[in-house]
């Protein structure tokens, strides 16, 4: 598969229907102008790919909906070389969308499988995280914190402490919060024990599993 004026043509549209949706940030749009979804999905996707919906991408897994993508990273509010803890790099395509943005981004994700398939795409695409990790997003990444923004990609039973003390001053932590459904959350540090907490509407997402080993 490669990209074509198709391709594009169909990108731009996707961008249109979301400022329908309520996404305004040009950033966000432009990204996702510019990132070929078709890419990261299996090729019987390709032409459903820029149908604003999630996908599987194995492992039970699914790619999150171009909504979504675009309005958790609406939430982050990304400033120039924001640095950004995604948990959950499934296909990776938030992880590109947060590229495009001009995050240095860390990525975590649990299932081997996907962990070595999309490290293996980011290459072939010459996309550069900081860091693609294998292991468990509920520790967060204590060697890498304090963090300008952390990102969660999957539904989260509770919010992990980790992730909220590996925030910055100023820093915002944007986390699908719940069991069946989900309550898009954002919470901004104020100061070292001071969180606001922001709560958007409901999502669908994939469980957010805690290793227990
Ligand atoms: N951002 C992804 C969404 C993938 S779905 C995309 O755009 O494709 C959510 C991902 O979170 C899955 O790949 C799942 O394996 C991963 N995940 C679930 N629990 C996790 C955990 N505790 N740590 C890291 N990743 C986790």
């Amino acid at each position: 598969m490669n990209d074509t004026f198709k391709h594009k043509g169909m990108r731009n549209q996707l961008a249109n229907l979301l400022v329908t949706k309520g996404i305004t940030h040009k950033k966000v749009l432009d990204a996702i102008r510019a990132v070929p979804r078709h890419l990261f999905l299996d090729s019987s996707f390709e032409a459903h790919a820029y149908q604003d919906k999630a996908f599987p991408i194995g492992a039970e897994q699914t790619i999150s909906q171009p909504y979504t993508v675009a309005f958790q990273t609406e939430l982050l509010a990304l400033g120039a070389n924001t640095k950004v803890l995604e948990i959950g790099t499934g296909s990776g395509y938030q992880t590109a969308v947060l590229l495009k943005c001009g995050a240095k981004v860390y990525t975590v994700e649990r299932q081997l499988e996907l962990f070595k398939k999309t490290s293996l795409f980011f290459k072939k695409m010459g996309y550069r995280p900081k860091k693609i990790i294998f292991g468990d997003g509920y520790k967060g990444l204590p060697d890498e914190a304090p963090f300008d923004g952390i990102i969660v990609t999957a539904g989260a039973p509770e919010v992990p402490k980790p992730l909220l003390s590996q925030l910055k001053v100023g820093g915002r932590l944007v986390i699908p919060v719940g069991v069946e459904e989900q309550t898009m959350t954002l919470f901004i540090r104020k100061s070292d024990k001071a969180f606001e907490k922001e709560e958007f509407g409901s999502f669908r997402f994939v469980p957010l599993l805690e290793n227990k080993n």
